[in-house]
């Protein structure tokens, strides 16, 4: 079974995620941390501009980087030449970067076939999320939700998530920063941030993290009741 979990940044997708894919038994894959190993292969290699820009002559030496992942403890991990990344996938520079790569179909291409090849080998089931899980990379999953929430609310989660102070001034610069990742995520021509037709939308703004979670274990559960009924049939 496939859930595929899209929606901008800061909408609580990786936290839910994680913990929808441990109640259901199911991997966990978070397709951003993906692009975030690319974006870090290109960030050491000094190879981007400080606005996180990657020549062209650059893109198709980046795409040929090895980039892959494994599982560890039901999540999926990456690892850039062999080595497994952590904590230095989530600096500012390497988040800046990344969502400037993606905008490369030839980096698209590289990460998918890795998703792709995850699902294969994980029987139980994946919740894999992102930006195109639902429209692109698993079209036919079997569960597609889309989560949102107002960009002030996202950017306080982002703050707490961080450990720092939350004050208005911080709130707001955190928003604007994720309003911009929005804006080129949705604007780009490459498998741009859009919501699947057949997608369940959950607004997050005033949901709990258990209440977000929730939902989409019952959602989950239902769907997987009707995949095994009519089986039986
Ligand atoms: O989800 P996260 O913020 O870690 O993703 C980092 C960047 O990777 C995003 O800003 C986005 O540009 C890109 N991304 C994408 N498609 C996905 C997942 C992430 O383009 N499926």
């Amino acid at each position: 079974m496939i859930v595929a979990i899209d929606g901008p940044a800061g909408s609580g997708k990786s936290t839910t995620a994680r913990e929808v894919a441990r109640r259901l038994g199911f991997v966990h894959i978070d397709s951003g941390a993906l692009y975030r190993a690319f974006a870090l292969a290109a960030c050491q290699q000094g190879w981007v501009s400080p606005a996180g820009i990657l020549p062209p002559e650059r893109v198709a030496p980046l795409a040929a980087r090895e980039v892959g992942a494994e599982v560890v403890h039901g999540s999926v991990v990456p690892r850039l030449e062999g080595r497994r990344l952590g904590d230095e996938l989530r600096t500012p520079e390497v988040t800046a970067c990344a969502s400037k790569i993606s905008a490369h179909p030839e980096i698209r291409n590289q990460v998918n076939a890795i998703l792709r090849r995850l699902a294969a080998e994980c029987e139980a089931g994946i919740v894999c999320e992102g930006r195109d899980m639902g429209t692109v990379v698993f079209p036919e999953a079997d569960l597609k939700v889309f989560m949102v929430a107002v960009p002030d609310e996202r950017a306080r989660r982002r703050l707490l998530q961080q450990g720092q102070e939350v004050t208005a001034e911080k709130v707001r610069a955190e928003s604007a920063r994720l309003v911009a990742r929005d804006t080129a995520d949705s604007q780009r021509e490459a498998s741009p941030l859009r919501q699947a037709e057949d997608a369940l939308v959950i607004d997050t703004t005033d949901l709990s993290f258990e209440e977000q979670v929730e939902r989409i274990v019952a959602a989950a559960r239902r769907r997987l009741d009707t995949v095994e009924s009519d089986g039986l049939h």
